[in-house]
């Protein structure tokens, strides 16, 4: 029995706590039914679940905080949970990191280190998958993809043994981990990470007319592309439903690394360039990392309200709908007509929950040779895109295909601008050049170290290697 060789938990079909324990971030894949859901707290835990999957031939589905867009970390097999495995303290000059820790908790538990790593731009997203696919977020124009900043990592492989990925041992694997994907080469029980010195930070946010969002999306890429890398910023334009009147909204929001001056004069910079004042405009007191990216992501919430709904006493954090995306990572400024044509396609004057989405990038990012890691988009300067939510039922169960024909259309649009997409911000329909657009030029290192590490494709979802 796989229970008796745990020190965690397992909880099966008839188990009171299964409703929950297969939840992901998605409620999308609330539909799907493990077979079980093995909550490992050591790295024996994981080994155990993998021979146990192994030898009874049951697809392993390895799950971190459970934010895949397209559920590549749930399935009818065994759930092998890495939550419970999520400690985050600093070790000389290291820090050492559980790989299910999620932003937050990370973010909490360093403060007291006064170290920092690199977190994404929502709080509850897990570390390991988040480092697998990359890294990004306000900090990568100023420290680069965080999983550039990745050490060593502890890997669970398909076989069963237990291994350390690093420059110097298993350097094939360690180079794979640093972008190539989550799911695919093993289970990462743990990391060590270079940490970022970042002792203050103060955050912002602007909120702009949509008549003005032609010309703020067109202001809003340049200035991002110029400012100095203290600048971390993002641009999403908010459906009539969010916004004053009912009318469509364009938010800028962020951080700045640097003196709370350089972000006023970089604030008003972005309104020059706009031509147009925003409708709102208000930066935080500069404070610690921790505290302001906290409260960036999570407002007034604490630490445990700011986990997701179910998974702890006080949380109530919110989960996703059923969602469908298309994103692209793109390599300069768009002009003004590329700006209008990307507006139109998101279509203004449909009553749906949509989003248009970009996060700057570029900077130090872009200071590393594109093989030198498996995450190959060095030449990004934006991630951009569309996602696009129902939250009624009845559309839900009948699969609503005006979702995926909206998405197609927002590629479509897209597409002139690309450079390649983004593993970690996957469309939700698979392209025929995936591997391409994922990996570019390291695609094919990276099937012969699938091939080396798990050569039965053990390790297997939607769009894993070789697949
Ligand atoms: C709301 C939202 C906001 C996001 N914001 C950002 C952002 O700002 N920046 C950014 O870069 N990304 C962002 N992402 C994408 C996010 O980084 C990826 O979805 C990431 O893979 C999630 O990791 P997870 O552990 O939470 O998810 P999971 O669904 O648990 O895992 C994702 C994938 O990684 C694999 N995996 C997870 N843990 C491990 C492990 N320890 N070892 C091996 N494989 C593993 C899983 O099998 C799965 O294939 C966001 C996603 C969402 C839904």
């Amino acid at each position: 029995m796989l229970r008796d060789d745990l020190t965690g938990e397992l909880v099966l079909p008839s188990d009171p706590g299964y409703r929950l324990a297969k939840q992901v971030q998605n409620t999308e894949y609330d539909a799907i039914s493990p077979r079980a859901i093995a909550y490992c707290t050591s790295p024996d835990d994981v080994l155990a679940c993998v021979r146990h999957a192994r030898e009874a031939g049951i697809p392993a589905h390895v799950r971190g905080a459970g934010h895949s867009f397209n559920g590549w970390s749930t399935g009818t097999g065994l759930v092998i949970d890495l939550s419970r495995m999520n400690h985050a303290a600093a070790d000389g000059p290291t820090v050492s990191i559980g790989a299910g820790v999620q932003s937050l908790d990370a973010l909490d538990a360093l403060k007291r280190h006064d170290r920092q790593i690199i977190t994404g731009t929502f709080p509850t997203v897990g570390q390991g998958g988040f480092l697998s696919g990359g890294g990004l977020g306000w900090q990568t124009r100023k420290f680069g993809v965080a999983s550039d900043r990745i050490v060593s990592a502890r890997v669970v492989l398909a076989d069963g043994r237990a291994v350390v990925a690093s420059a110097d041992e298993h350097p094939d694997l360690f180079w794979a981990l640093r972008g190539g994907g989550g799911g695919n080469f093993g289970i990462v029980t743990a990391f060590e990470l270079r940490p970022v010195d970042a002792p203050h930070l103060t955050a912002f946010e602007t909120l702009w007319s949509f008549d003005d969002a032609a010309d703020v999306l067109t202001a809003w890429q340049s200035w991002a592309a110029g400012e100095s890398d203290d600048l971390g910023t993002s641009l999403v334009v908010l459906p009539g439903m969010f916004g004053p009147g009912g009318r469509p909204v364009v938010k800028v929001w962020g951080v700045h690394h640097g003196a709370a001056e350089e972000l006023e004069r970089a604030l008003d910079a972005l309104t020059d360039l706009a031509g147009v004042k925003p409708a709102h405009r208000e930066t935080t007191a500069t404070g610690p990392y921790a505290d302001v990216m906290h409260e960036a992501l999570c407002g007034s919430k604490t630490v445990q309200q700011c986990h997701r709904t179910g998974t702890g006493p006080e949380a109530v954090g919110h989960r996703h709908p059923y969602t469908r995306q298309a994103y692209r990572l793109t390599g300069r400024p768009v002009t003004r007509a590329e700006a209008e044509s990307l507006l139109r396609a998101w279509e203004p004057d449909l009553d749906a929950e949509h989003y248009l989405l970009c996060i700057a990038l570029g900077g130090t990012a872009n200071r590393v040779g594109r093989t030198e890691t498996a995450y190959v988009h060095r030449d990004a300067r934006f991630l951009t895109g569309y996602q696009i939510a129902t939250r009624d039922p009845e559309a839900v169960a009948r699969g609503p295909v005006e979702l995926d024909a909206w998405a197609d259309r927002c590629a479509e649009a897209l597409a002139p601008l690309a450079t390649g997409s983004y593993i970690n911000f996957p469309d939700s329909r698979t392209p025929p050049d995936w591997e391409a657009d994922h990996y570019g030029e390291n695609a094919a290192r990276l099937r012969a170290v699938k091939r080396a590490y798990d050569p039965d494709g053990f390790f297997r979802h939607g769009r894993s290697i070789g697949s």
